[in-house]
């Protein structure tokens, strides 16, 4: 076994709530759990919220209510309890300064007065010598107005004026940092391409960098598991480890999640755009609504299968993985470098096989809040249970019962008039009248009306071809459905005979016309 599963795995899933979860980070959240459940650690929720202008009211509670939704509770968190917290950073403000500081003193960071007006005037300087995009780096710093450059007392009067204060990180020069992650294997960095970035804003609060690594010590996180996106950052974090002698986390950086077409990252307009959620629940933006793969039908546990191959496999044929099987197959050496595809045909695949392994009972359960209110009213419980019994095998997802099923609650109102004009003529009436008599005098078990009917058909020489389906018109309004004759057993005699006259009497008009 490896060591890290001998360790008390400490794992948290640490976004920022700028918005809705966005399916790559409900992957990482995934990936987070699953790591955490086979090692028998602790799977943390920890709200980065430091950025204060990037702040939306409602996206934490929409970041729980799409974990809860999908089973993948947080051991810690806020609001879930925990001895680390809290655990929501603007709630910890207080706490990283003195680190920021520490840094300072020990001349891997320094005070930088900087206006913006400078920096941009830096930055146009740069570009006109030349330097494309210029950081504010080790070539740069000594150009600009910081604790490098300023003595000692202007130092000091400008922290007392206490405008534009801010620390930045020094990188040194010329240095490698190297860095194991469990997918990227072997990672370096030259600290000559790298910025000083910001650590400590004018506001007191952290950047990103600096709370994310005080929280990740502070609350013994032992693996990081995080976007592609961050890998850059990394050495960052590697180094400030390093100058404040604590010990990093070992890395993971997951794979992108690529567009349907395989070319370019997925993004959240990509849903609209390619006609699928991209967030796990609906998101309401003011100016647009984001649809949800809760609210479009889809089952959590199937989204989660899904999910759980972008980027990942199991090293065997499996595919349909329960929670207890990705728990058991999951190992972060099984994650691979290469972009993952988001293949939406793959995800409604999955959902259907989920919904037919469903009872109908349970089944039922789910249907219910995508079920009309008017269907509820005026169907009782052992109805709806058989429809959903017949019409488990077509559905996709959950939000395809109303529509798909319902000829089960409401008779036809038009009928396939192509496909009417194609078979029928009055003609067929006085055989028709027979087989609805014959329809009547049997028990109306699907079997029964099946035979009934049938052997009539064959009995007098009549085409099975032209009769069914336009039987089938009559009771569906088209030739989709289930068998036909579970289809009339289930509605039962007095629906089938009303709707069986009005088809007739509505056929005639269409010939006709
Ligand atoms: N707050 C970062 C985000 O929103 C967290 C990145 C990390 O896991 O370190 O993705």
């Amino acid at each position: 076994m490896q060591e890290q599963e001998k360790m008390n795995v400490r794992v948290r899933f640490a976004p920022s709530p700028t918005g809705p979860l966005h399916i790559g980070g409900v992957r990482t959240a995934l990936y987070n759990y699953l790591f955490a459940k086979k090692s028998g650690g602790t799977f943390i929720l920890r709200v980065e919220d430091t950025d204060q202008n990037r702040y939306v009211e409602g996206a934490e509670q929409y970041i729980k209510d799409s974990l809860e939704w999908l089973g993948l509770v947080p051991d810690e968190g806020p609001g879930y309890g925990g001895e680390f917290g809290p655990y929501r950073q603007s709630e910890r403000k207080g706490l990283y300064a003195q680190y920021a500081e520490e840094l300072v003193v020990k001349g891997h960071a320094y005070y930088a007065f900087d206006t913006p007006e400078e920096l941009a005037k830096m930055r146009s300087d740069q570009e006109a010598l030349g330097f494309h995009s210029a950081k504010y780096d080790l070539r740069t710093r000594s150009m600009m107005r910081n604790s490098l450059t300023l003595s000692e007392d202007e130092v000091k009067q400008l922290k007392e004026k206490g405008e534009n204060v801010i620390i930045r990180l020094k990188m040194p020069e010329n240095e490698i940092v190297a860095f194991k992650d469990m997918v990227r294997e072997d990672v370096q960095f030259n600290t000559n391409e790298l910025d000083d970035k910001v650590i400590l804003k004018a506001d007191g609060m952290p950047t990103y960098h600096l709370a994310n690594i005080v929280d990740d010590h502070l609350m013994e996180i032992t693996h990081v598991i995080r976007g592609e996106e961050w890998l850059s950052s990394t050495a960052h974090h590697v180094l400030m480890y390093k100058f404040l002698d604590w010990t990093p986390p070992t890395f993971t950086h997951l794979p992108l999640i690529l567009k349907p077409t395989g070319k370019g990252k997925l993004s959240k307009r990509d849903g609209a755009k390619f006609g699928f959620p991209v967030f796990p629940m609906e998101w309401d933006a003011g100016d647009e609504i984001y649809a949800g793969f809760k609210e479009d039908g889809y089952d959590a546990k199937a989204l989660l299968n899904f999910l759980v191959l972008l980027g990942w496999n199991p090293g065997n044929d499996e595919e349909i993985l329960s929670m207890d099987k990705m728990i058991e197959y999951f190992s972060l050496e099984k994650i691979v470098k290469s972009g993952a595809r988001f293949d939406f045909e793959k995800a409604n695949w999955f959902n259907q096989q989920y919904i037919m392994a469903k009872s109908d009972e349970e089944l039922l359960s789910e249907l219910m809040p995508f079920i009309s209110h008017a269907t509820k009213q005026n169907f009782d419980q052992i109805y709806l249970l058989k429809v959903v019994g017949l019409m488990k095998e077509r559905l996709q997802k959950f939000t395809d019962f109303n529509d798909a099923a319902n000829l089960f609650f409401e008779a036809p109102s038009t009928y396939d008039e192509k496909q009417v004009k194609k078979r029928y003529s009055s003609e067929l009436d006085a055989n028709f009248n027979t087989l609805k008599m014959l329809a009547e005098q049997s028990d109306f078990s699907s079997e029964q009306l099946s035979g009934a009917i049938k052997s009539y058909l064959n009995d007098n020489g009549l085409k099975m071809g032209v009769y069914l389906p336009l039987l089938r018109i009559m009771m569906c309004g088209s030739l989709t459905g289930p068998d036909l004759f579970d289809i009339m057993s289930l509605l039962g005699k007095d629906e089938v005979v009303s709707r069986w006259d009005k088809a007739i009497d509505a056929f005639g008009k269409l010939v006709e016309a």
